[in-house]
């Protein structure tokens, strides 16, 4: 399944239980603008290479469009449709006043040398420009793409529409010198830990064994929070996991990591598999790598009593039903890993406002926020008798939907 026909299926699920009328459920489908530029990047040799670049604007009916530009080499339409869809939800479920969109460029940026990226990113900008701004649309950092190319965008941006603070605004996940907020680089992680917290409460687990795919930005983030109250008894990457069931030390991971480029060959650990470590008698499973992890195939094996959806789209909708049956709950990605696009939000808010948050601030709205959402979501699940991912789908297309009807 396409992550596209994901979304769609989400959106289906959703509009059943709330009676979404046809128009509004109809236009829901779409993105409301693709936007396709070639860029010409002049390389180092000396040559010129055109690259393709994207915006998917998704809705915009609660505020700008909202979401990342992408840089890899198997960018694809349906990809960047279903993510900017899950833009629009997630900044819906979280109540935050921005609408939905994603970006993207094909390109292996490993590939270009640092000046080629610079000309590239400043490139994309050049030609996007005009349909981007504080108050059109908000991109921000995604897979490949760095706080240090969010500056380089700014730069571009700024020539053509003035250097003040409000224009900071038009691009969030920069530097903090450039007008970042404090918290934004583990905001995606925290976020979703505050509601793990609560969510430990709500189905009385204690002292959780935890297991955590992806020792990336979200996965290896969430990993060094949690390893300071619970266990983790294992991590994988793209390589292969490992596993120790007295608990692994991620400050010790990090610099085997670093060492050897790989989470696999620990000290006191055992290697295992990306498959078996999904499967593994845990009490929290937090997938924070890749789409379509647990599909219908491997649901029925999953053993974990509380799922945290760091990553986008790691379960499927067939597996979603299968894990609804047996009472394992799955806190949705797009409420779960909402905490980077609430805290980015807040860096607009910042910028706009040109005044600056402590983290403490910052990370006392995000609590606030993010335990408000769950808490909503979790009382629509019991009141309709419906997973945790339909109801996060309920609140937030009910919300979208009477926006775009109140604009007529
Ligand atoms: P990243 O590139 O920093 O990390 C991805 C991790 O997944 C790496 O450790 C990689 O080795 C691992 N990985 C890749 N293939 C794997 C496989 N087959 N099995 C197991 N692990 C594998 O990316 P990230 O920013 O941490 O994003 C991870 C997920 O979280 C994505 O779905 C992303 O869309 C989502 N997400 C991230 C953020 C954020 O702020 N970083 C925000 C929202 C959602």
């Amino acid at each position: 399944m396409n992550p596209y026909e994901n979304y769609l299926k989400q959106l289906d699920n959703a509009a059943k239980i709330i009676s979404l009328d046809k128009s509004t459920h109809e236009a829901l489908k779409y993105p409301e603008h693709i936007i396709e530029v070639n860029i010409p990047v002049l390389m180092d040799g000396g040559s010129l290479r055109i690259f393709q670049g994207f915006r998917v604007q998704f809705n915009n009916a609660r505020g700008p469009y909202k979401g990342g530009i992408r840089y890899h080499q198997n960018v694809d339409m349906n990809e960047v449709k279903a993510l900017s869809a899950w833009m629009a939800m997630k900044c819906s479920v979280v109540n935050i006043p921005m609408g939905g969109g994603k970006g993207g460029i094909i390109v292996n940026p490993k590939e270009l040398s640092k000046g080629e990226l610079e000309r590239l990113s400043k490139g994309y900008i050049n030609q996007m420009h005009n349909f981007l701004g504080p108050l059109i649309d908000v991109p921000a950092p995604d897979v490949y793409t760095t706080p240090e190319i969010m500056a380089w965008m700014l730069e571009e941006y700024q020539k053509h529409h003035g250097n003040n603070y409000s224009t900071k605004a038009f691009i969030t996940g920069k530097p903090l010198d450039k007008g970042g907020s404090l918290g934004r680089d583990k905001a995606t992680a925290q976020g979703g830990i505050y509601i793990l917290y609560d969510a430990l409460k709500k189905y009385d687990i204690k002292d959780p064994l935890i297991a955590i795919q992806g020792f990336g930005n979200a996965g290896s983030v969430a990993a060094s929070i949690l390893a300071k109250e619970f266990k983790i008894i294992a991590i994988s990457d793209s390589k292969g996991a490992i596993y120790n069931p007295s608990g692994l030390d991620v400050e010790a991971l990090f610099k085997h990591k670093e060492k050897t480029g790989t989470v696999q060959g620990f000290a006191s650990s055992k290697n295992i598999s990306n498959e078996e470590l999904l499967e593994l008698d845990v009490d929290v499973l937090i997938p924070a790598a890749l789409e379509n992890q647990i599909t219908k195939d491997n649901a029925g094996n999953i053993k974990a009593r509380l799922i945290l959806e760091l990553a986008n789209g790691p379960t499927t909708p067939e597996a979603d039903v299968i894990l609804f049956k047996k009472s394992i709950p799955v806190i949705p990605d797009i409420l779960s890993n909402a905490g980077g696009v609430t805290v980015s939000y807040f860096e607009w808010l910042q910028n706009m406002e040109n005044n600056y948050w402590t983290l403490e601030e910052v990370n006392n709205k995000l609590e606030e926020k993010m335990i408000k959402a769950f808490n909503d979501v979790y009382s629509t699940a019991q009141k309709y008798n419906i997973d945790l991912r339909t109801a996060a789908y309920v609140i937030a297309v009910k919300r979208i939907s009477e926006a775009m009807k109140n604009r007529g």
